[in-house]
């Protein structure tokens, strides 16, 4: 058994934890185990301190447009924290409404506008006559991915140096328009796909190796 657990961050667990994407974690933890990795998963809530550089990973599941709301103002206190992490290349996976708050705003169904972290040049605006929903089926550099996506949020890059997650073979991904499903920048993950994404064991074990590595330099500093 490798003596120092594994650390993952679990972002609002208790709110944003829409269609079963704590699967990821589980999945995550699974995998590690079969690696003799133990893992300690804390769920950072409403109020709770947080410093990314504690953790290994980070996650930040989907949320309907009420949780959102919720956590929104609450989740401005770990910009620089999460600015930080994620500039500087470790590892993180946000789903739907996470992926979503990561960027600059997002317009929900009532019409208000939730300041976003911030930390990537991307916006996401509520369409009303277009929720996105059902299976996807896309492409990304570690293989093909099968999922579900379940959103009104369409999201676009006002930056055309960021890099989707994938391409579109079946379903809608980021936007009914650009054929491109979720984010990559350095080792964030941002993505529509609930099902929950890392059931697609090629884009676990790609996150998995990106904790190992992390987790070896923070013991190491
Ligand atoms: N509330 C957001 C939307 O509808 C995110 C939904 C989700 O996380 N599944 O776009």
């Amino acid at each position: 058994m490798n003596n120092e657990a594994i650390k993952i961050a679990y972002l609002y667990e208790d709110l944003m934890n829409t269609y079963g994407d704590s699967g990821d974690v589980k999945i995550l933890q699974f995998l590690l185990k079969k690696q003799d990795y133990q893992t300690q998963v804390d769920n950072i809530s409403l109020g709770d301190p947080f410093d990314a550089f504690n953790y290994d990973f980070v996650f930040f599941g989907g949320g309907q447009d009420f949780e959102q709301t919720v956590i929104a103002q609450d989740l401005q206190r770990h910009q620089k924290t999460l600015e930080r992490y994620i500039n500087s290349g470790h590892p993180m996976l946000g789903i739907c409404g996470g992926y979503q708050l990561i960027g600059t705003y997002y317009k929900t169904s009532s019409g208000t506008t939730i300041k976003g972290l911030d930390i990537l040049p991307f916006h996401t605006v509520f369409k009303a006559d277009n929720r996105m929903i059902g299976d996807t089926y896309y492409t990304t550099q570690w293989g093909d991915v099968r999922a579900f996506e379940n959103h009104s949020g369409q999201t676009y890059f006002d930056d055309s140096q960021l890099q989707p997650l994938g391409k579109m073979i079946t379903g809608y991904g980021n936007n009914p328009q650009d054929g491109v499903e979720g984010l990559h920048y350095r080792n964030f993950i941002g993505s529509y796909s609930h099902g929950p994404i890392l059931k697609n064991l090629n884009i676990a074990q790609a996150i998995m190796q990106m904790i190992l590595s992390w987790h070896g330099k923070r013991l190491a500093d």
